[in-house]
């Protein structure tokens, strides 16, 4: 694992070679923009992602991380002049959501590095009766000791047929010390014989399967979790992650199948973001549920609906004190697995963008700058919006700007409300395996923009 510099640690580039690819990439990014902002009206802006040649260095991620910071509380709006003298004044949110993309960016080869050393020294592991295998052999391994131990359970059924068909014919003989009957009994307890002596082979067969399966279990147990604890392990380089020390504040309604669960979830959170959802006057109320997970923030609750949803005695004295009706906030999750919920760490997402709010900057307003800048057209996303369309058949209520994000889900938009899709699912997919990891797996399109935008706010927010 990297160490940061503060730590006295090897920086993952080192090297003035990296240095000058690192100022030669800047450079070109720069001349990249001008282009645009000189001759292309029409031309979507797209964010400022010089393309490493090799891995940044901390110093680098450190003055970027600086940099989107000092953005984020600067309330003067940034002017851009045009090629025909027009001044086009920027949201505040649009330079913040550049910079911060630009951080995610270096984050993303950063972390990318890590999960290849981590996976590497898995494999260096690997080891199974004796033999080293990588990965890919393991998999190849177990597939062909399975199909061995098949052809050996078939050839022993088959000896075994045999021997009951002999065990048919005797059964069916009327005169018993023939010489039929004794040519019979030689010939079942030849096959019997066989069978017994290929026992031995078959046992270690099934052992072999056995010990390669039980390896790429735990191999792939390990893996499914890599990638998640490699980004954690990289964004608390830069800020500190997980459960503050007086813990995490809800309200005491919640349901314990959730809260007992909350560790792991929460590792992926900044400790920052976790502090503004515990100091929030309206504490979040847990709960979960085999149906649609969702949040609601500040809605007015009916107490014994709520007493109901989260399993409390509709008659207890809490519940009454509660009174009519009162102002909750409410998540309502998929129960974990292995201690960890995906589902949880989406909503808890949602509530973030409405108590999150770092000297005034909104997640839910950077997510806007990211989805303009993905569904509009004509530099800084200025042009007319990419059409809405129905998110799924028959919903007319659901609308989504589908650009080519990795699932048109992504681009759903709520009206009146200040959540925004990019964040939750990309908070999931980063930290969840969810979506293919926004990297192209399990058959979803790769969407490294939105992946960078994701780490990016998570180092700088
Ligand atoms: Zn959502």
């Amino acid at each position: 694992m990297c160490q940061t510099k503060k730590e006295g640690g090897r920086r993952c580039a080192r090297h003035q070679r990296t240095r000058k690819a690192y100022d030669r990439a800047t450079y070109e990014a720069t001349q990249v923009k001008t282009v645009v902002a000189e001759h292309a009206d029409d031309v979507k802006v797209s964010p400022v992602t010089p393309e490493f040649i090799d891995v940044p260095s901390w110093e680098q991620i450190e003055d970027a991380v600086a940099d989107a910071r000092r953005l984020t509380g600067d309330p003067e709006p940034r002017v851009q002049i045009d090629s025909k003298n027009r001044i086009h004044v920027l949201p505040h949110g649009w330079a913040v959501e550049e910079a911060s993309t630009r951080v995610g960016v270096m984050l993303s080869i950063v972390i990318d590095d890590e999960v290849a050393k981590r996976t590497a020294e898995l494999e260096a592991d690997i080891v199974v009766d004796g033999k080293h295998y990588t990965a890919k052999e393991l998999d190849e391994a177990k597939e062909e000791a399975l199909i061995e131990f098949d052809d050996m359970c078939i050839i022993q059924r088959e000896t075994l047929e045999k021997t009951w068909h002999i065990d048919g014919q005797l059964a069916r003989m009327n005169d018993i010390d023939t010489p039929a009957e004794a040519k019979l009994n030689r010939k079942r307890e030849k096959l019997l014989a066989t069978y017994n002596s290929r026992e031995p082979e078959q046992d270690r067969l099934n052992k072999v399967h056995g010990d390669l399966r039980k390896a790429k279990t735990d191999l792939d147990k390990k893996l499914k979790f890599i990638r998640r604890d490699a980004t954690i392990d990289v964004l608390a380089h830069l800020r500190r992650m997980g459960v503050p020390e007086d813990g995490v504040v809800y309200d005491f309604i919640s349901s314990p199948i959730l809260t007992d669960e909350l560790g792991e979830s929460m590792k992926c959170f900044p400790t920052d973001w976790i502090r503004s959802s515990n100091n929030h006057p309206t504490k979040v109320a847990l709960d979960t549920s085999m149906g649609r997970a969702y949040y609601v923030h500040e809605g007015i609750f009916d107490p014994l609906k709520a007493a109901e949803a989260t399993n409390q005695e509709p008659e207890s004295e809490e519940v009454k004190s509660w009174g009519e009706k009162r102002v909750m906030s409410m998540l309502v999750a998929f129960p974990s697995i292995g201690g960890f919920s995906p589902s949880f760490i989406h909503e808890f997402t949602h509530r973030m963008e409405y108590v999150h709010v770092p000297e005034g900057a909104r997640l839910a307003e950077l997510e806007d700058m990211f989805l303009r800048r993905r569904t509009n057209a004509g530099p800084h996303a200025k042009g007319p919006r990419q059409g809405k369309r129905r998110y799924k058949l028959g919903r007319k209520d659901e609308m989504t700007r589908p650009d080519d994000f990795a699932d048109p889900y992504f681009g759903k938009e709520y009206e009146g409300l200040r959540a925004r899709e990019i964040l939750s699912t990309g908070i999931e997919a980063v930290f969840g395996n969810k979506f293919g990891n926004l990297m192209g797996m399990d058959g979803y399109k790769a969407d490294p923009d939105h992946r960078a935008f994701v780490l990016g706010v998570l180092a700088t927010i």
